[in-house]
């Protein structure tokens, strides 16, 4: 069985497709979303989840989260005595959500269609492709969250031409694609985005109020780390909240004092104004890359928890001049696709067959120079051959002339990135040929840039003069051998992981600390005395026992806190 999993930046999600239609896997807590977050604890177990992010604010030295902002880089985390890189992270995560898979499916479950952003370059693929196989996962295939995003929402069922624009809000960025399906092949049109803007930036507005309104009782705290995560937390909820209603209380205690405060949803309004005009900027250039009408898109589809927040959605009304559909839950679009594709994968008997492409996600060109009015020359321009946002494979060339009086080579080198500068983008290789001496500008070179689906980058270079040909091709570097990942395989399974069992107890507990560290006085004292309690009840390892008081324990958190969040 082919499992379809969302490995987002604040949260993961993994679902199948089985007798006809698509099936949200709980996790060993019963949520269909696993907070993206890891921990290691005192004894050295690692912990995922929402077990690990409850410790964020408590145990912040040993807890991470968002690591997939580093995909595909050399980015260290050391959590403990353990260093971790994102693949490393990331693996933990997968191989929980393929332990919770198999034990809902009550079968070994080894392969998977994994999600990642439309703009991940090849590197950040290759890395989600090696997470994969660390944790154990044969990745059939990677698709675009806003490809499965369409698939959700049923977009190969359509027979005709139809084009579907993905809003998508997570917690930490903002994506906008233009899906396409004609003649039975999908297509991610174009893609722009913002990944500094998510439903975080929303928090921040709160935060900044309330600080405003507390300025003189807070003085010198202001810019505590400590004051910064309890106005966080409160902020995610008032935020939450205000999905649903008219106003919220705002409330924390600091240093032994209780503050709150009325937020309403005009207020968040007015303060998220700067926020929602920052929505527009992708929207209008995913339009303008993709040269799609808006009168021509047939479903506006809200992705992404953020999406939720009753001011985006308006934004989006008024952006469109037509309700966005939003018949799915936002954070479940995604997985649900995946898995959708996973059963197109294998064929499944209710699905008719459709064709995945993708588009290049950024632009690859070479380096050329100017001959400026003053006779000088401007050197280290970038020239792009291959734009941004063409569907792959794709190929396309480009006919350059010698700069410089008898020239005896041309060299063209690689780059890719979007700066008109080619030392703002990133390098991939160079190749030279010989040229006919010759004033300036009378040989001629064609370069031709072909560009497939596993990432190849073929350069094909020829001198018009002499019929000169030579070729490179540009394969990723990042490739790594089965034994290595052996290693790195090895090297994970030595660490101890939570049994599934104890996890809710895990998380109970964080839960626990973290309300502890947030109240005062005899609340605080209360909290102590019932994390006492249900530490002696764990001590006794009896299950019936243990779960009975986790429940008691939640019932009373909630009521403190209110009822736990994703
Ligand atoms: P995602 O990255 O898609 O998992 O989205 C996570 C973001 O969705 C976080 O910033 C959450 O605060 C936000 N979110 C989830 N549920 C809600 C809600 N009911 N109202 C507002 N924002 C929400």
């Amino acid at each position: 069985m082919i499992v379809g999993i969302d490995l987002g930046t604040t949260n993961c999600a993994c679902a199948i497709y089985r007798n006809g239609a698509v099936e949200m896997i709980p996790n060993s807590l019963g949520h269909v979303l696993t907070p993206s977050a890891v921990s290691v604890d005192e004894k050295d177990n690692v912990l995922t989840g929402l077990a690990a992010r409850e410790r964020q604010s408590t145990h912040a030295d040993r807890t991470v989260t968002a690591f997939k902002r580093y995909m595909g880089s050399e980015h260290v985390t050391k959590l403990g005595k353990h260093s971790f890189g994102p693949e490393e992270l990331s693996a933990l995560m997968l191989r929980s959500l393929k332990a919770d898979a198999e034990a809902y499916l009550g079968e070994p479950v080894s392969e998977a269609i994994i999600t990642v952003p439309a703009y991940f370059n090849n590197k950040q693929r290759k890395a989600t492709k090696r997470a994969g196989a660390i944790a154990g996962l044969t990745v059939e295939r990677l698709i675009n969250e806003p490809t499965a995003a369409a698939l959700a929402y049923g977009i190969h069922q359509r027979d005709q031409q139809s084009r579907f624009l993905v809003f998508d809000l997570g917690g930490g960025t903002f994506d906008v694609s233009i899906i396409e399906i004609f003649d039975g092949v999908i297509e991610v049109r174009a893609s722009a985005g913002d990944n500094r803007l998510g439903g975080e930036d929303f928090n921040e507005v709160i935060i900044e109020r309330v600080r405003r309104k507390f300025a003189a009782e807070l003085k010198n705290d202001l810019t505590a780390n400590e004051l910064y995560q309890r106005l966080r937390e409160a902020a995610e909820r008032a935020r939450r909240a205000l999905s649903e209603a008219q106003s919220t209380r705002f409330s924390f205690v600091w240093k032994d004092q209780a503050f709150e405060t009325e937020i309403t949803a005009d207020e968040f309004e007015q303060d998220s104004e700067r926020l929602v005009a920052r929505l527009r900027e992708p929207v209008l250039r995913s339009m303008r890359d993709s040269n799609v009408p808006v009168a021509s898109l047939d479903e506006i589809i809200l992705v992404g928890g953020a999406t939720r927040m009753k001011l985006v959605r308006k934004a989006v009304t008024l952006m469109f001049q037509r309700f966005p559909a939003a018949n799915i839950n936002p954070d479940e679009a995604v997985a649900r696709g995946a898995a959708i594709q996973g059963a197109l994968k294998a064929r499944n008997a209710d699905l008719a067959e459709v064709v995945l492409t993708d588009v290049c996600p950024y632009s690859l060109g070479v380096e050329s120079g100017e001959r400026q009015a003053s006779g000088q020359t401007l050197l280290g321009l970038f020239t792009p051959i291959l734009e941004r946002n063409n569907v792959i494979p794709a190929s396309r060339e480009h006919v350059f002339s010698t700069m410089d009086d008898y020239q005896t080579h041309v060299k063209m080198r690689i780059y890719q990135g979007e700066s008109r500068w080619v030392k703002d983008n990133i390098f991939l290789g160079e190749l030279s040929v010989p040229v006919p001496r010759a004033r300036a500008g009378l040989a001629s070179i064609k370069c031709r840039l072909s560009y497939d689906i596993n990432g190849l980058l073929e350069v094909d270079v020829e001198v018009a003069e002499t019929g000169v040909q030579k070729n490179l091709i540009i394969a990723d570097r990042e490739g790594v051998s089965d034994q290595d990942m052996e290693v790195r395989r090895k090297a994970l399974a030595k660490l101890k992981v939570h049994p599934r069992e104890t996890e809710s107890n895990k998380a109970a507990l964080a839960r626990a600390g973290r309300c502890y560290e947030n109240c005062t006085g005899d609340q605080r004292e209360f909290v102590a005395r019932l994390i006492g309690q249900f530490e002696a009840v764990l001590a006794k390892q009896d299950p019936r026992e243990c779960e009975s008081a986790r429940a008691e324990l939640t019932a009373v958190l909630d009521q403190i806190e209110g009822q736990v969040f994703l």
